[in-house]
């Protein structure tokens, strides 16, 4: 424990905690981190099977998966429109190609304002989203007349074996059963469908600096906000969730070659996944 925290504002970390991805435990605290929004200390859990780490916010707060709120408003979204074009463009032309999505259906997996649905219809794609907060939902539908759903992602929304390719960016690290969520998402792949997963990356060097001052800088600090990152997932703790679903685990994913043969040497990630359902299962 941090030799400054107060333990009067911090929580009781002794209840049995086990690994969200490996089942490994009982878990401990390895440490406690402050979180803005509840202005509390959280605990970190840290699980030495998979290195994944873990904060349980519903041990301290009456937080419900139900709920969802976002602050930041449709703005957030609006001022981010070009970069998100581009990056979901350079990722679909990886890894589809120019016109692969014709004849085929692409899912994001909140999607907010639904900027990926627009780059998604470029390809050719029949494109849907599901967002929960009922505001970005509502300007998606209304306003960019897109096929956005707004609902708190269930296997249920869609039909099993009918999308070609998901796209599921920012989402897992907030959900308190990743294990399930991400099972569910790769039901509704159709065989030789894609997964594009993006997570907050974690992995030694971001561990690392975490512990450093440099973490003050937004961008590099793995544990920026643990209100609302409840799950941060080394590589192996990603494969080992895929490992358990009908899906196969195909690599990182980055657009700059250079930098994922960096990465792949170094043992670092991007955060990103490519992730394929068989055609055979
Ligand atoms: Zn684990």
């Amino acid at each position: 424990m941090d030799p400054d925290v107060n333990i009067e504002s911090t929580y009781d970390s002794s209840s049995v905690f086990f690994c969200r991805v490996c089942s490994h435990g009982p878990l401990g605290a390895s440490k406690y981190l402050f979180g803005h929004k509840s202005k509390k200390y959280i605990p970190l859990y840290k699980c030495n099977h998979c290195f994944s780490l873990f904060t349980n916010p519903r041990e301290y707060t009456n937080r419900s998966e139900n709920k969802f709120q976002w602050q930041g408003g449709i703005d957030y979204f609006l001022q981010r429109k070009d970069k998100t074009m581009r990056t979901v463009t350079r990722i679909l032309n990886t890894l589809i190609g120019s016109n692969g999505g014709c004849g085929k259906k692409f899912l994001d997996i909140g999607c907010a304002i639904g900027i990926s649905l627009i780059a998604a219809q470029q390809f050719g794609f029949e494109a849907h989203g599901v967002e929960p907060e009922i505001h970005i939902a509502q300007y998606a539908k209304n306003e960019l007349k897109l096929n956005v759903r707004n609902a708190l992602f269930d296997r249920n929304l869609f039909e099993s074996n009918s999308f070609d390719f998901i796209m599921m960016n920012q989402v897992l690290e907030h959900v308190l059963n990743p294990k399930v969520f991400l099972a569910d998402t790769i039901t509704l792949l159709k065989p030789g469908g894609i997964l594009f997963l993006s997570v907050p990356p974690a992995d030694w060097l971001r561990l690392k600096l975490s512990n450093l001052t440099i973490s003050k800088i937004r961008k590099l600090d793995l544990f920026y906000d643990p209100d609302e990152h409840v799950n941060y997932f080394f590589q192996k703790g990603i494969k080992l969730l895929v490992q358990g679903s009908t899906a196969t685990f195909d690599g990182i994913y980055h657009p700059s070659k250079t930098r994922l043969f960096f990465y792949r040497i170094m043992h670092l990630t991007s955060g990103s996944y490519v992730i394929r359902k068989p055609y055979s299962i």
